[in-house]
């Protein structure tokens, strides 16, 4: 198994944007790091074949909680997608290593790795695409910032994109890199896609980076040239989240899919105080079937893009 933080590095001759492709933040999620070696070979292939090819700009390509993956788990102590706030980087930056649990561990190397990366490299702006898979079947979507920016990138990917999501987690990958704490401007989104186990969710997570290296002006369009065109996606907003602890003995209906409708009153999961039911129509998403996790589902509405 692939265990490198750093799944590869190539740095163009002309100076432009960096592309960082973080994958396995979540160690379960085995979909974005083999995808993101994937592209990085083959494009050492190409560029090997084709000494025309350029690229523009430097492309990193990161794993997220190597501890974690090592260990097959969704985390060690703590989920690393939670620990990304001011407050707590401080801590961990400030505190001696024998204080730091595993997940603070990891957040320290990935974030010096990135920041000595953009002080070496001063690009001339950042993009990050954070890719994760989810525990329920048909989970392929991307959860965007508040930027138009953000919601461009991802209208490119042809799957649904989920705003409000990213205002609900605080110490998100997503959230930190937004507040952009380099002074170069920066556009970070996260790119579900799919369960776990499905095939095609490498092949998924493969087409999203190849979109983004293009969109960012990387590589070339030949590069592209096996994607398929995007369908028009649908753009929907999150409405309500289900926060859990341990202590409410959560438990969802077995059966429910991600984007499945549910109708007023419609019983989706059980806790400690009994049945919960569906506020309102509306659709599912993220429903939660795997031990380690703080939310139980979400509930989303489709607007207009
Ligand atoms: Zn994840």
């Amino acid at each position: 198994m692939f265990t490198d933080r750093i799944i590869g590095k190539l740095r163009g001759e002309e100076e432009g944007a960096m592309l960082i492709v973080i994958g396995g933040v979540h160690g379960n999620e085995y979909a974005g790091v083999d995808a993101t070696a994937k592209v990085f070979r083959r494009l050492r292939d190409e560029m090997g074949r084709d000494p025309g090819i350029k690229m523009k700009g430097i492309f990193l390509g990161l794993i997220g909680n190597r501890l974690a993956r090592k260990a097959s788990r969704r985390f060690i102590k703590k989920d690393l997608n939670r620990q990304w706030y001011e407050e707590n980087v401080g801590r961990i930056f400030s505190a001696p290593e024998e204080l730091l649990d595993e997940e603070d561990k990891e957040l320290k190397a990935l974030l010096t790795i990135i920041s000595s990366e953009i002080i070496q490299e001063k690009p001339s702006r950042i993009v990050i695409l954070d890719l994760h898979t989810t525990s329920a079947e048909g989970g392929v979507f991307s959860i965007v910032d508040d930027q138009p920016e953000s919601l461009n990138i991802a209208l490119g990917f042809g799957a649904p994109v989920i705003r409000g999501l990213y205002q609900i987690f605080d110490g998100t990958i997503l959230r930190f890199f937004n507040g952009s704490n380099f002074g170069i401007p920066t556009t970070a989104l996260a790119f579900e896609a799919g369960q776990h186990d499905d095939p095609l969710a490498l092949n998924r997570s493969e087409s999203a980076i190849l979109h983004l290296l293009h969109y960012t002006g990387l590589v070339q369009e030949h590069l592209q040239a096996d994607l398929t065109t995007p369908k028009p996606a649908m753009v929907a907003e999150i409405t309500y989240a289900h926060h859990i602890t341990p202590e409410d003995h959560f438990s969802m209906k077995p059966g429910f899919k991600n984007f499945q409708h549910v109708r007023e009153g419609e019983i989706i999961a059980t806790d400690i105080k009994g049945e919960i039911a569906a506020p309102y129509d509306c659709r599912i998403l993220m429903p939660l079937y795997q031990k380690q996790g703080s939310d139980g589902f979400f509930l989303i509405k489709e607007m207009q893009p």
